[in-house]
């Protein structure tokens, strides 16, 4: 698909950021280009159309971006997983590792029912760690994560060491 190529050279590499040794894969360069980022949301919608999917969870701060647009397309509600302390209400927790320590999502308790639908929604996926968080907080509601989506993947050896498994059903955008 010729939209991939063109969605993938309007992502900005930024060496050194945040910090030294990292290569940061920049989507805000995407979003300058309308029909770039049209054709983002337009690919992820032509996959997920129709797959009687409930639930978009988008994950803080990235998957704030994609997820709503998917979400209106497909018919389906759209859910934050924040932070630590950024919701009002009352939350379900999931803690994941990080290269160095821990971090943490957030889900609104009764956003999510037994048995519904969901389609996982970030940026980027590198150990999988954050997306591995989204989806037990979601398993926890009673949900069935059909996908996680993201437009970039990072090949990441610190995915081996972390011990962390992608055992789940992903599916990257630029591969
Ligand atoms: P993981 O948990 O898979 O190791 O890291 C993925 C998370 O970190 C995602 O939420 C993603 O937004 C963020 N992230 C890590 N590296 C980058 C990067 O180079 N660019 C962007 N845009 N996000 C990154």
């Amino acid at each position: 698909d010729s939209r991939i190529n063109e969605i993938k050279s309007k992502i900005r590499v930024v060496p050194n950021f945040p910090k030294p040794g990292i290569m940061f894969q920049d989507i805000t360069t995407l979003l300058l280009d309308p029909k770039a980022f049209k054709n983002t949301i337009d690919l992820f919608v032509e996959r997920y159309k129709g797959k009687n999917i409930s639930v978009v969870a988008g994950i803080e701060a990235r998957g704030f971006i994609f997820g709503p647009p998917i979400a209106l397309a497909i018919g389906a509600k759209f859910v934050p997983l924040r932070k630590p302390r950024k919701l009002p209400g009352d939350v379900i927790s999931e803690k994941y590792v990080l290269e160095y320590g821990t971090d943490c999502l957030e889900m609104h308790i009764g956003a999510v029912e037994l048995g519904e639908r969901a389609l996982v929604v970030d940026d980027l996926i590198a150990t999988g760690g954050t997306i591995g968080a989204a989806i037990k907080l979601l398993e926890r509601t009673g949900a069935e994560v059909v996908e996680c989506a993201c437009v970039i993947e990072v090949p990441d050896l610190k995915a081996c060491l972390l011990d962390v498994d992608l055992p789940f059903r992903h599916y990257v955008m630029t591969e």
